[in-house]
């Protein structure tokens, strides 16, 4: 009898029990509705029609031809496209360390380029000078073409995911390396989820760049051009709560892009797939529909009071705070580092948990400083509509989704030291809460 043992394969069959995101029946309308909802939140919410704009309006007359143009505008589609091939160049021409992510499941590991910092500076840089030069009317294009630009960025996202999944089945499959959770041989579900773990043209990696550069620093720009629209429309002033809204807007990119090697111990790098939920939520949902308070106040000045200002700020510095500090004990944890002293659990896998400190407290502190946040984001657009509020309440249910998912991922990962750990830390978000 042959003693020889099977070796597990590499890129395993998605067994219908572990599909996500409500699996087959889900997943295609998801894909559907995801780009609805964005051009959804513009309809509702936008000059002149009004925020709630009169609901006969939330859809439009593709009859007429204005909203034609709106939606198939061709200089959006240049500034769009322009814009991508700038950040795929200042990727390559810009200096950058490089530095290795995760061990990947088939050993070895991916060497990234690190300059979306470098990236955010010059196009930061050239927004500036534009402004100085020309004057905030020179910024409001993006403002002006924004129903455009959705549809360009939509084009790409849908355009990047078909690519990535037709190319998931060329060449070697043996040799591929796939997503754990994307290869359900059911396309929508796995053209949603993203079959190959990480595509690339050459040293090019398409996930690792489209999470943080083309998106993430175009939101900002936005939210800029929202502000320039406000300033023109109130005769060269912006109110302070547009001012928060950009600033902690800013602030959030900023962070996230300086940290730019953090997010190779994220789920989205680590575990998921390329697929439509990334390529569209990188590339428009981020972008167009985190804009939307900015683009609110562009038309709809706020005033807030004084207690209101401060209020808002201390929220702010509250999330922040959390959200830093829990994910920075995290990922000095991760790199070897400890110097806070947190204790922590050593796991059969090999790697520790930490059971001290934010994670000590609950088991996604992170979460909850970044959902404070989404408040403090929500609150400058005052109370007149609640469309603005879209944000808070969606994120509130992606944190959620994304803790369970986590959470299984976890038990599957450390098996019983993972119950040991939920023992220690009971709370999955909110300290003493939830
Ligand atoms: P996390 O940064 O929360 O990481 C989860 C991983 O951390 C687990 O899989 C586990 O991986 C490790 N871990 C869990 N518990 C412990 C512990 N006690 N000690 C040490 N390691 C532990 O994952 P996310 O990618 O979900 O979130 C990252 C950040 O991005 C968050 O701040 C989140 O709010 C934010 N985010 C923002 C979004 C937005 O649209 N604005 C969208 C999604 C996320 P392992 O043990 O294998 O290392």
């Amino acid at each position: 009898m042959s003693t020889v043992q099977k070796k597990a394969p590499l890129n395993p069959v998605t067994p219908s029990h572990a599909l996500e995101f409500g699996g087959h029946l889900c997943t295609p309308i998801l894909t559907l509705l995801t780009p609805i909802t964005i051009y959804g939140l513009y309809f509702s919410c936008s000059s002149p029609s009004g925020c709630p704009a009169p609901f006969a309006q939330w859809i439009p007359n593709f009859l007429e031809l204005d909203w034609l143009r709106g939606f198939l505008d061709p200089t959006a589609f240049l500034i769009y496209f322009g814009w991508y091939a700038f950040t795929v160049a200042a990727w390559k021409f810009l200096p950058g360390d490089l530095v290795e992510g995760t061990e990947l499941r088939a050993g070895g590991r991916k060497t990234y380029k690190i300059n979306a910092f470098s990236t955010l500076l010059l196009a930061l840089g050239l927004t500036t000078g534009r402004i100085i030069h020309a004057g905030a009317e020179s910024f409001t294009f993006l403002y002006d073409h924004y129903l455009g630009l959705i549809t360009a960025s939509l084009v790409m996202s849908v355009g990047q995911a078909l690519w990535v999944q037709a190319n998931s089945y060329k060449g070697d499959q043996e040799k591929k390396l796939l997503a754990v959770g994307g290869n359900s041989g059911f396309f929508w579900y796995d053209f949603w989820m993203g079959r190959e773990l990480n595509p690339s043209i050459g040293d090019f990696d398409i996930k690792t760049f489209n999470e943080l550069r083309p998106g993430l620093i175009l939101w900002m720009l936005l939210d800029i051009s929202c502000a320039c629209e406000q300033w023109c429309r109130l005769g060269g002033r912006i109110t302070p709560s547009m001012a928060m809204v950009v600033f902690f807007h800013s602030f959030y990119v900023v962070d996230a892009v300086f940290n730019e090697s953090a997010i190779f111990t994220q789920m989205d790098i680590t575990t998921d797939g390329f697929g439509f939920m990334l390529s569209l939520g990188d590339l428009a949902w981020v972008p167009f529909t985190y804009s939307l308070q900015a683009r609110y106040l562009a038309f709809h000045p706020t005033e807030l009071s004084p207690a209101a200002i401060a209020g808002i700020v201390g929220l702010q510095t509250v999330g922040y705070y959390i959200f830093r500090t829990s994910n920075g004990e995290k990922n000095d944890f991760r790199l070897g580092h400890n110097p806070k002293n947190l204790t922590s659990m050593q796991t059969e896998r090999g790697t520790k948990l930490l059971t001290s400190g934010w994670w000590g407290r609950s088991r996604h502190p992170n979460y909850l400083g970044d959902w404070l946040m989404a408040w403090a984001w929500c609150l400058p657009a005052g109370f007149d509509t609640p469309i603005p509020y879209f944000y808070v309440v969606y994120f509130g249910i992606l944190l959620v989704h994304r803790q369970t998912r986590d959470d299984e991922q976890c038990k599957l990962k450390y098996g019983k030291d993972w119950d040991k750990y939920c023992k220690l830390v009971p709370y999955k978000i909110i300290p003493y809460i939830y």
